[in-house]
């Protein structure tokens, strides 16, 4: 078994060394991975609201 130091991105494939110590991915799919939770955050956000005007609707009637 051999021991690695340094840390490698978690992407599937990837065995690129992490940016920073902390990071979990490297460079390349740190900004992939941010882009991609901030798209899926905002759908989230969308659908959050047009589930709670819908209860509110519901409520008004
Ligand atoms: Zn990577």
């Amino acid at each position: 078994m051999k021991k690695e130091k340094v840390k490698t991105c978690k992407y599937f494939k990837c065995n690129k060394e992490v940016y920073s110590p902390k990071a979990e991915f490297c460079g390349e799919h740190e900004r992939f991975y941010r882009g991609h939770r901030n798209t899926i955050g905002s759908v989230l956000l969308t659908l959050g609201g047009i589930a709670l005007s819908v209860l509110v609707k519901k409520q008004m009637k």
